[in-house]
């Protein structure tokens, strides 16, 4: 089983991502970590790719694509998710073109839907429990919202993460994720349209949920 996985920062794209691999015993693929294990290890490829990334440019679609097909065949084996990749409409049609070359299946593309002012929310409004990192709180989500300031699972104080609180990071992530033009979204549109055709099941998830409503949802979604 391969899968790919889209969801704009903030929808919980990592946890449901977790249950996947989890469930079909895949290799979870991430983009970042690709680029740390080639450029960590000295491949031909990763020495080019951080040639570009030490002059502060992005290491181009022709050594990024390469990179992650040597990593699905080498980790994924038995099956992958990967993450984070694509993230623009002319990298979805080359990674898919690739695929095709190398006789890999492309069996499943799953998207978690969320408005993008929720999704900013959502990371805005994460507060870290001090005494347990798995006691969700968020200021802006009713189910999990604090207690009178403090862990509503277990009283102890709570604190924001500095990422979470970069409105600017955010934003610019955002901006290339929600792009339907040429970005993130206009590439999981690309693989919508090719499962229109059969090859690859299409999922979409209502990202708006509890964790596990939204689990619940994939779950079945993909038995
Ligand atoms: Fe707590």
């Amino acid at each position: 089983m391969n899968i790919l996985i889209f969801g704009p920062n903030g929808s919980g794209k990592g946890t449901q991502g977790d249950l996947i691999r989890q469930k079909y015993n895949l290799a979870h693929i991430e983009s970042g970590a690709i680029f740390r294990e080639h450029i960590g290890g000295g491949t031909e490829l990763g020495k080019k790719a951080k040639a570009y990334i030490d002059r502060g440019d992005l290491a181009p679609d022709n050594i990024t694509i390469p990179m992650i097909l040597e990593t699905l065949k080498s980790k994924g084996e038995n099956g992958w998710l990967l993450d984070g990749f694509p993230r623009n409409m002319a990298q979805a049609e080359k990674l898919w073109k690739a695929l095709q070359k190398e006789n890999m299946s492309l069996d499943c593309v799953v998207e978690i839907l969320l408005p993008r002012e929720a999704a900013k929310n959502r990371i805005m409004g994460r507060r870290l429990c001090k005494k347990n990192n798995n006691h969700p709180n968020n200021i802006f989500i009713d189910a999990i919202r604090p207690k009178n300031d403090k862990c509503r699972v277990c009283g102890a104080e709570l604190s924001a993460r500095n990422d979470d609180q970069d409105e600017a990071a955010i934003n610019k992530r955002h901006d290339i994720y929600y792009n339907t033009q040429n970005g993130t979204l206009a590439a999981a549109c690309y693989y919508k349209k090719l499962a229109d055709g059969g090859r690859t099941k299409y999922i979409e998830l209502n990202g708006e949920g509890s964790i596990d409503s939204i689990r619940d949802a994939l779950l079945s979604k993909l038995s």
